[in-house]
């Protein structure tokens, strides 16, 4: 009987001791890409019904295909809008935006300075310029910044709602519409999340999606496009497709209103389709599963003393990609990160974007020919990128750090994640 309690207890005294030097995890714990997890049975059959049926190429084939257009048509219903281009990849569905919106040589772009090289690109491209604004705590736009940017060439408003976290569009959309001025969503970071109850993507002139493996849903590429204007549809579609706009969009907004134009070819393929309409129909299982597991850790670390965590204009909407806090400055954030890898929980830095003024050759205001027309206005000519035109934006992403979350991260999982923040935190 004596024995026996003392072996008990110095069991539990060793593993009392023990905590202190043992990772909370013997493996890693990392987030995966969530879409691909959730490959089954019926992207499989997706994929087969277009190899069956040896029809491939959206618009004709041997047998009439479906694919793109039915998730065409759920996609439209999913975000709440009336019309949905399904397109090759989010860069591609930010080209269509740049020509729907009649955007060019002299024209001015608002975007904000930690955003994916996509956005920035299509600005370019489209011969605009480009004109970046400081991110605020919510890792998006800041829409004092914005305000302080527009000029009688500002056309456009590109917000982009980063790692699933809308931005705060209500003063966005105030701003445009005081302005006169367009607005673009790039939901590409946060396919499925919400704002006030309605989906991202819905609330801007365009929303744009990409369905790339990093993101929500995917067939590792692949790229849509929202809008309520028939006008703004068509100017799109044309766009992807060379110029013309074929029948059953033409139906779609009631009979075509332009002519033919000029385009490149961003068709999405059959197979694309089918494997995006197989995930589509997943997506809520998959946003809930994230938003689940991320509660989970806000409601582990809520009380411990002065956290502070990532601006989240809309705690119900946010995908909860990740679970940022604020480490105040970047010393502590890198003490987090290194003491969250020794516990075998992988924590990052704000990611999946880059800080536009600080990259080498948009500091060198580089383009594709000599007389690109992007820095040939006298605006375009007295730009600068520096880092020492967004210093908020650098400081914001040097003092924060956060845990990726996965949609099939289980119960446990989410404890050690807790766990292995609680452990760390009254450490750094
Ligand atoms: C991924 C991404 C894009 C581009 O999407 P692709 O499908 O990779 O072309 C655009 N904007 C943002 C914010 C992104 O993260």
């Amino acid at each position: 009987m004596h024995r026996r309690k003392f072996v008990a207890a110095t069991a539990l005294a060793a593993a009392a001791g023990q905590a202190a030097d043992t990772p909370v995890r013997s493996t890693p714990l990392k987030a995966g890409y969530w879409g691909t997890q959730y490959y089954d049975e019926t992207e499989k059959a997706e994929l087969l019904d277009v190899l069956e049926a040896r029809s491939p190429f959206r618009w004709y084939g041997p047998q009439p295909p479906k694919k793109v257009l039915q998730f065409e048509k759920e996609f439209a219903t999913r975000m709440a809008s009336k019309y949905a281009l399904g397109v090759t990849s989010g860069t591609a569905a930010l080209q269509c935006a740049m020509a729907a919106f009649e955007i060019g040589p002299g024209d001015e772009v608002i975007l904000p300075a930690w955003t994916w090289h996509s956005c920035f690109n299509a600005v370019i491209l489209a011969g605009a310029l480009p004109v970046c604004a400081e991110i605020d705590e919510t890792f998006n736009i800041d829409p004092d910044a914005v305000e302080r940017l527009i000029t009688p060439q500002t056309k456009l408003i590109m917000v982009v709602h980063l790692q699933g976290n809308p931005c705060h569009l209500d003063r966005i959309l105030a701003i445009a519409k005081q302005h006169n001025l367009r607005v673009l969503e790039d939901c590409a970071q946060s396919v499925g999340a919400s704002y006030k109850g309605r989906p991202l993507g819905s609330f801007g002139d365009i929303g744009i999606y990409s369905l790339q493996m990093n993101k929500s849903i995917t067939a590792g590429e692949g790229g849509a496009l929202v809008t309520n204007d028939p006008i703004l549809f068509e100017r799109a579609a044309r766009f992807q497709d060379l110029g013309g706009f074929r029948a059953p969009h033409a139906e779609a907004v009631g009979g075509a209103h332009l002519g033919w134009t000029f385009g490149a070819n961003y068709r999405m393929s059959e197979f694309t389709g089918g494997v995006l309409l197989a995930q589509l129909r997943k997506l809520d299982r998959i946003c809930n599963a994230v938003r689940h597991n991320a509660k989970q850790v806000y409601a582990g670390i809520r009380d411990l003393p002065g956290i502070k965590f990532r601006d989240l204009p809309d705690p119900a909407g946010e995908l909860g990609s990740g679970v940022f806090l604020d480490l105040q400055t970047k010393a502590r954030a890198d003490k987090f990160l290194a003491a969250m890898k020794a516990e075998n929980v992988l924590a990052s830095k704000p990611g999946g974007s880059v800080i536009l003024p600080t990259l080498p050759h948009i500091m060198e205001k580089k383009s594709l020919h000599p007389n690109w027309p992007s820095f040939q206005s006298p605006r375009g000519k007295a730009i600068r990128y520096a880092p020492d035109t967004c210093p908020r934006t650098i400081d914001i992403l040097q003092r924060y750090a956060g845990v990726l979350m996965d949609p099939k991260f289980t119960a446990a999982d989410t404890a050690d994640i807790v766990k292995a923040i609680r452990k760390v935190y009254p450490t750094i």
